[in-house]
């Protein structure tokens, strides 16, 4: 086994969510299972993945069900395309394949809704078959042992084949379940998108990312900018933008048709504004013009006048 397949199961043993999808490998609560998480957090499926089957026990009875009784089982997971093309799933295995479900991606990836993760993972999860799936967690964790990084921009097609053919050489034997819910476990609580506890990792003394991280936090870290999209740090604290953009109608609403430099601006929005952070606030007034609720001009490209728009 590689190191890091070791470290990752050691690491699994103690720390695995006990989720009551990983309780069975009938191939039909797998299915299931995987096209209820796509997109929905996992608090989620939990609350509805029992409900569910009480509904529909059997891939019978759910490929009998109509359209209209899936979708009002899937209420409270979103997405309700998801549980339209589970739902052709099934009834194509159950009329084309005698109600069984195939074991290999290369079949499983003919059925509707079904695309290279989720073949993996029914292959993974319900038959334990060396098959990679790469989702976000297991595609970050992999890219930033590997290549010290955040990925950045989607890879292209051979880059992208290497990183699957990467992580199906570190599938240990006979493990490949375990092997991937450690992942995605490791995913959502060690290597985070956007703060990785890197201190306390057990793979740190393996992994390529861990000396730059540290050395630059901001630089390295990709999601940093991504997360700018969503808020940005005040004083050691994340902040979402809504509150950020909350902020800029109160200023405009005391000092509309006035002019401000963006020194003082910006210290009113953020307490902790510095110029660094001019192109960000600039960003967020744009987006509050794009949704029609304010207006703003420059002046000197230095100073600021905001207006309700019209
Ligand atoms: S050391 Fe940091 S970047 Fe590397 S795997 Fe662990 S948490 Fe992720």
């Amino acid at each position: 086994m590689s190191i890091l397949s070791t470290a990752l199961l050691e690491w699994y043993s103690v720390n695995k969510r006990d989720l009551p999808w990983r309780r069975t490998t009938d191939p039909y609560h797998v299915v299931v299972s995987e096209f209820m998480l796509q997109q929905t957090q996992v608090s989620r499926v939990v609350e509805k993945y029992h409900e569910f089957f009480l509904l529909f026990p059997t891939i019978q009875s759910l490929a009998a069900a109509s359209p209209a009784e899936v979708i009002k089982a899937w209420s409270g997971l979103g997405y309700n395309r998801r549980a339209l093309l589970l739902h052709r799933f099934v009834r194509e295995v159950v009329e084309k394949r005698g109600g069984v479900i195939p074991s290999v991606p290369e079949e499983l990836i003919l059925l509707p809704g079904v695309g290279s993760y989720m073949a993996g993972s029914i292959a993974s999860f319900a038959f334990n078959l060396p098959e990679p799936a790469v989702d976000v967690n297991v595609r970050r964790i992999f890219y930033r042992y590997v290549h010290g990084k955040d990925q950045g921009k989607p890879l292209g097609r051979k880059e992208e084949e290497q990183l699957w053919t990467l992580v199906r050489g570190n599938i240990p034997k006979l493990k490949s379940s375990d092997f991937h819910n450690a992942l995605m476990d490791f995913g959502s609580l060690v290597c985070t998108r956007d703060s990785p506890s890197c201190a306390s990792c057990p793979l740190r003394s393996s992994c390529s990312f861990v000396s730059l991280y540290e050395a630059q936090k901001e630089k390295v870290l990709y999601v940093m900018e991504k997360r700018q999209e969503k808020g940005m740090m005040e004083n050691g604290k994340f902040v979402p933008n809504r509150i950020f953009r909350g902020r800029i109608v109160e200023f405009a609403r005391q000092n509309e048709h006035r002019s401000f430099s963006f020194a003082v601006f910006g210290k009113v929005i953020k307490k902790d504004y510095t110029n660094c952070d001019r192109e960000w606030l600039l960003l967020l007034c744009k987006t509050l013009q794009e949704d029609h609720l304010l207006t703003f001009s420059l002046e000197n490209n230095d100073s600021i006048i905001l207006r309700f728009s019209p």
